[in-house]
């Protein structure tokens, strides 16, 4: 996520502990779900669809149109849809729980660090259990990385840094469960799986405003995601 953005709603919001507290209990099945992706067939579209709870924020017409124009103004084409993803982008919030990532996103507000709208979202969020929700689907654009909403997924995380995913065995192991189910839906290979600081280096990004160029923040840097992308790699190919 835009980090300057959370710290600053999140702190505005003043969630109470375990307010979204609906997805984290749900390790187990997670787990359980997630074993049938350790042994991926050969024949190619192996990985399972993981447990994930639906939780939708609001995206109605008015949300879709300031989408396309921020697409527009950002990236020169006026479309709120995610035709062919070709990159997931893995994020942490600066938040305690799902809940709190959800009440960020749902509101539809300008973001605080540029004053633009739609407001920020991701597609899916992991609790720090393990548990998965889904608050956009993958067929439409959310902001959640500058120079690259018009081609990527967005996974956020319950976290305060890169270390607390990457320590927590559930929440990684569900993490890397939907990135994998996700990567062989949409064909996007190992090397489009990126952290958010790693969004300048991609030969994606496309930033037409001068304002945006060059933005990027620190959550998933590239150390981080060698040792994610490494444990991607032994879910096997799709
Ligand atoms: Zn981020």
């Amino acid at each position: 996520m835009r980090k300057a953005i959370l710290i600053a709603l999140v702190a505005a919001v003043v969630v109470p502990a375990g307010i979204g507290a609906v997805t984290d209990g749900d390790s187990q099945k997670a787990a359980a779900a997630r074993s049938a992706t350790a042994n991926p067939a050969a024949s190619g579209t192996a990985a399972a669809r993981p447990e994930i709870h639906k939780r939708l924020i609001p995206y109605p017409k008015k949300r879709k149109r300031e989408m396309a124009a921020y697409s527009k103004r950002h990236y020169g084409a006026y479309k709120w849809r995610l035709r062919n993803p070709k990159l997931i982008v893995i994020h942490y919030a600066v938040a305690g729980s799902i809940g709190a990532i959800y009440n960020t996103f749902a509101p539809d507000n300008p973001d605080v660090e540029f004053g633009e709208l739609p407001g920020v979202c991701s597609h899916y969020a992991v609790g720090g259990g393990g548990g998965i929700a889904k608050f956009v689907p993958p067929s439409i654009r959310c902001r959640h990385v500058v120079g690259l909403n018009h081609v990527a997924i967005g996974i956020e995380h319950v976290g305060f840094s890169d270390a607390d995913i990457l320590n927590r065995p559930a929440q990684l192991n569900a993490s890397l469960g939907l990135t994998q189910w996700l990567r062989c839906r949409f064909g996007i290979p190992i090397d489009g799986v990126i952290g958010h600081n790693e969004s300048l280096s991609s030969p994606y990004y496309k930033e037409l405003d001068p304002r945006f160029k060059g933005q990027t923040h620190g959550d998933f840097n590239h150390a981080s995601m060698e040792m994610y992308r490494a444990d991607l790699r032994k879910l096997g190919s799709c």
